[in-house]
Order: C-alpha cells, then structure tokens, then sequence
C-alpha cells in the first residue's frame, strides 16, 4: 500500500492542489493537521480535506482558530493570521476542527502526531537531544511528524541507540530498517521553512518499506498574490518564495 503523507498546508490552496495531484494513485492519505493560519485559503483547504475523506490530525494554528489555545502564545504574524482565518469559518467548519484527533495510527507501529508524541500540538524536534528522548520513552517503529515545516528525519538504532539526522530539504529515499526507529517529518505543503519554497510531502511504500520525501514546484505568485489581496502581513506572502 501507497500512503500519503501531508502536513501544514496553512490555506494555501495551490501547493494542496499541486500535492493532491501528485498523490492521485495512492490508496490513501493522512494529514498532519494545520490546514488553516497564514494562507488566504482556509475554507478551501478544509473542503478538500473533507471531500477527500483525508483523516486530519488537530495542529495548533486550529486549536488556535476554535479558542482552545491561547493566541498571546503566537507571533504578530500569526496572532493576525488566526484572527483573519476565524472570521473567514462558519460554525460547523470550526466544529469539524474542533472535533479533530490529536494522535492517529497510520498502520501497525506507523504513528502521527503533529508536532511530538509528548505534547501533539506545540513541542518541536529540531535536535538528536530531543529525538533520542522520544526514542527512548515511546515504542514505535515510524513516527511522522510535521509543525516544524522542515524536512527531514531521525534514525535510532534501537541497540546502539544512536541517533542521526538527516535533511531532506532536497527530498530524501529513507529505506526503513527493522532494527532501526524513524521520526520522520514530511515537511510543510503550503509553507516550507527549510530555505526550499517548493511544497513538500512524503509517500509511504509499506509493502518496499520505503519513504520518499518529495518536493515539487506549485504557483508560488499565485498564493502569495490571494495572501497581499486578503490584507494579511506581507512577510506570509514573502517568505513563500524564500522557503522561509
Ligand atoms: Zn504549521
């Protein structure tokens, strides 16, 4: 089976389509959660995801526009963003992002969360210190993450247990290995951090038993013209094409 993997498309209508059109002929996909803050497409991004029938994990930028989280935790730019995004949401669609998982099972010892096992919706994994605590603690053979938007994975070798990191702000072929547990982050659809504008996503091959992190052009003008058009802060439209 063919599964794909999608995280923090932020409303950004074109890279979800480029990426949708890429993963036609798999036989499924599940999103990592934050469809919405930031792009000027939110509305768009979440019918696609429910008309697809795309289980959708619970980021923190909807924990944000539902009021579970706290916006005095977020940047200007997101504070901002969440606002414009709430207003834009009738009331069954923020019950939709109200109602979403924080954890979801992929396929056997395969799990998602969006940004770590021990806290779903905030903690980031940038360095080997924090992933070789969550290697330590929790018992998996893949997790897929996203919320960072950068590219790339952890390998853990379950008896030496050392932990390395490898980019994949490039794309990546990560072969998975029985003695080996993977934290893997697909990276970001609509805003890629990684210094790579292109949008990013993976494929899970679970019968080959590779990953493949895929990067990919979308109309970058496009998204950022609708973000200047909706009087978002001008950095969201900016640092598309920067991959910032
Ligand atoms: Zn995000």
């Amino acid at each position: 089976m063919k599964i794909g993997i999608i995280s923090d498309i932020h409303g950004n209508a074109e890279a979800l389509q480029a990426v949708l059109k890429e993963l036609k002929n798999v036989d499924k996909i599940v999103c990592l959660g934050d469809i919405v803050g930031y792009g000027a497409d939110p509305v768009f991004c979440i019918e696609k995801i429910r008309e697809l029938e795309i289980p959708c994990l619970k980021g923190n930028h909807e924990a944000a526009v539902t009021g579970e989280l706290d916006l005095g935790y977020f940047n200007e730019d997101a504070r901002l963003s969440a606002l414009w995004t709430r207003k834009q949401l009738k009331e069954h669609i923020l019950a939709y992002l109200s109602g979403l998982n924080r954890r979801i099972t992929i396929c056997q010892d395969v799990l998602g969360v969006h940004g770590s096992p021990r806290q779903p919706l905030w903690e980031y994994i940038l360095d080997e210190q924090t992933a070789e605590e969550i290697f330590s603690y929790f018992d998996f053979q893949i997790y897929f993450v996203g919320h960072s938007h950068i590219a790339g994975y952890f390998t853990f070798h379950r008896k030496n247990k050392v932990v390395q990191y490898v980019s994949a702000s490039r794309g990546a072929e990560v072969v998975i290995k029985r003695d080996h547990s993977y934290i893997i982050n697909c990276g970001s659809v609509g805003q890629p951090r990684d210094r790579n504008s292109q949008a990013s996503f993976a494929i899970f091959d679970t019968e080959q038993l590779i990953v493949h992190i895929i990067r990919i052009d979308y109309p970058i003008a496009r998204a950022q013209d609708k973000i200047n058009r909706a009087n978002l802060p001008g950095f969201l439209a900016e640092r598309l094409s920067m991959g910032i």
